[in-house]
């Protein structure tokens, strides 16, 4: 038999406070940036745990943060669980009714704001029931005149707090250490409840060399949110391996990211695709020094192949495609070719590196549709469900629990076929699926399409009402600019003609001037959708003819 050690959020900072002590964290703050090692790190940590307990945040206490990817963000990652309490990452970007609900629902104690974000709180106060303190996330200077009481400074706390206080020692694995909610399609965010057990598995599995394969000589950059599931793993992957951590702050624009890059050498960075959309753009028209780069990882939404290859082929810059969710810490696949499958053919490379990829160690899927479990034969369809230590088994107290899980098992609400190789597609989310005549079409595969086309920037396909087919498709595409004057509707059509069964091809196609985006940088279809629901039911549509 073997020790049954507690797998503890501890631990793994305790590993880079003893271990990497002289590694780095780089933080881009409005202030400038900073650099901080391990061993500070791990003594603003354990001040900040002995400050909030002077606080009165007690063992399984929330703690809210509304802040950038930060240094500050990063210390609150660990002094709040390490200490026994949860820690609630919110999503600036809710609008102000989901703000109050989700502080509400998790019962926040203490809300850590960055100061930008004051007004949304302060906007909201009197709809939170919960939280007693409010810790603006910097120095008494940068503390403003503001209505919400008390109000402290986060470097005062740390300043006054206990360099080398100790964290509880009988830290349960089982234990929660963090919480972050989803947003609804339709209804309010919900919650979903991280354990220390399954925040450390996770970070171990982002190290594997066949998924991202973090490690000690990385320069991470993450994009992602940390308020968006955990910045997909990485702030503890990263100081449980020791690598360098680059937190790029506020206002991150494709020209923060090629100069972080290029000054810091990143290694990795991980964003969802329209970061990268961005980049490329950034790259082509000014010219940055990636060679640092090994990987750029590229999540959230379907990466399309066209973006892949232009990384791959234009910029030389290795692209990593991966999947996963809220309710799975996130990582659940990753899309790299297996050892025998290099000999084959150019295109069906791209094809499977544009999958959503294998299923990571530790997780199991399977394929749900109407007639019961789908075969893995690449063709058959079928929502993909998922159970493994690092996905959820409930949302936080939410009656809507019950059709996401059934039997020990997550309903993803995603369309996926998996093939004989274990390559998992998204076909769309269910949501987003058009449903013509019966048949269904992926809003994806279109997408994807057109974005491979060179004068096309972004593209999105939606499901609009149609008197006779229930449902067609649409997309409203951006063009890059040198081309938006020579390319029409019509040059578009043609060129997915061949492609595409006719019945496929978008109904219309409308040029627009930026594509709406969600909370996290993805396209926002549910606002397209309603924009052009009366698309097709107009007495000027061509297909009602
Ligand atoms: P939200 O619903 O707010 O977008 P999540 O960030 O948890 O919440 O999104 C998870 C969903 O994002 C998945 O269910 C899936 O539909 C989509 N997704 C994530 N990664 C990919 C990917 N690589 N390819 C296609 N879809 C993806």
């Amino acid at each position: 038999m073997m020790m049954n050690v507690p797998l503890v959020l501890t631990s793994v900072l305790e590993r880079a406070e003893t271990i990497f002590p002289k590694k780095t964290v780089v933080s881009r703050t409005a202030s400038g940036i900073q650099r901080y090692t391990y061993k500070e790190i791990g003594e603003r940590t354990r001040a900040l745990a002995s400050a909030l307990a002077e606080l009165g945040v007690k063992r399984g206490d929330r703690v809210g943060t509304l802040a950038w990817n930060d240094h500050r963000h990063l210390e609150a990652y660990f002094a709040v669980p390490c200490m026994g309490a949860v820690l609630h990452t919110i999503n600036i970007r809710l609008p102000k009714d989901h703000l109050s609900y989700i502080i509400n629902h998790a019962e926040d104690k203490v809300l850590l704001v960055d100061r930008q974000f004051l007004p949304l709180i302060e906007a909201i106060k009197d709809e939170l029931y919960t939280v007693r303190a409010f810790v603006i996330l910097g120095d008494e200077a940068e503390v403003p005149e503001t209505a919400l009481a008390p109000v402290y400074a986060y470097e005062s706390l740390i300043a006054a707090g206990d360099r080398r206080y100790r964290f509880p020692q009988d830290l349960d694995e089982n234990e929660p250490s963090g919480m972050c909610y989803t947003s609804a399609t339709t209804g309010l965010p919900k919650g979903v409840v991280y354990t220390h057990r399954s925040s450390v598995l996770h970070a171990l599995t982002l190290g594997l060399v066949d998924t991202l394969g973090l490690s000690e000589a990385d320069v991470c950059l993450p994009i992602v949110p940390m308020f968006h599931v955990n910045a997909w793993g990485t702030p503890y992957a990263c100081t449980y391996f020791g690598s360098t951590l680059v937190l790029p702050g506020p206002n991150v624009t494709p020209k923060v990211i090629a100069e972080l890059i290029e000054a810091e050498k990143v290694t990795t960075a991980s964003g969802v695709p329209t970061v990268w959309l961005g980049l490329a753009k950034e790259l082509q028209e000014r010219p940055h020094k990636t060679d640092s780069l090994r990987a750029v990882i590229c999540g959230g939404a379907a990466a399309p192949k066209g973006l892949i290859r232009l990384y791959e082929e234009k910029l030389g810059i290795p692209f990593i495609h991966a999947y996963g969710l809220t309710e799975t810490s996130p990582l659940v696949s990753v899309a790299r070719l297996k050892s025998y499958q290099n000999d084959l053919p150019e295109e069906e490379k791209w094809e499977i590196r544009a999958t959503q990829g294998l299923i990571v160690p530790g997780l199991q899927a399977k394929l749900v549709g109407e007639n019961g479990e789908a075969a893995w034969n690449g063709k058959e369809m079928g929502e993909l469900w998922l159970r493994g230590p690092w996905v959820a088994d409930e949302y936080y107290k939410d009656e809507r629990s019950r059709e996401a899980f059934t039997d020990g098992w997550l309903h993803t609400g995603d369309i996926a076929t998996i093939d004989e190789e274990g390559f998992v597609k998204i076909v769309d989310r269910a949501k987003d699926l058009v449903k013509s005549g019966g048949e269904w079409i992926s809003s994806v595969d279109l997408e994807n399409a057109l974005m491979a086309h060179e004068a096309v920037f972004e593209a999105a396909v939606i499901a609009v009402p149609h008197p006779k087919w229930q449902e067609r498709p649409i997309a409203c595409v951006v063009l890059k600019e040198p081309y938006q004057a020579t390319t029409s509707k019509e040059d578009l059509l043609d060129y997915l003609r061949p492609q595409f069964a006719k019945w496929w091809l978008p109904d219309d196609i409308i040029f627009l001037d930026e594509i709406p985006k969600t909370s996290v940088g993805k396209f926002l279809k549910r606002a397209l959708r309603e924009r052009f629901k009366n698309h097709l039911t107009s007495a000027s549509d061509p297909s009602m003819a």
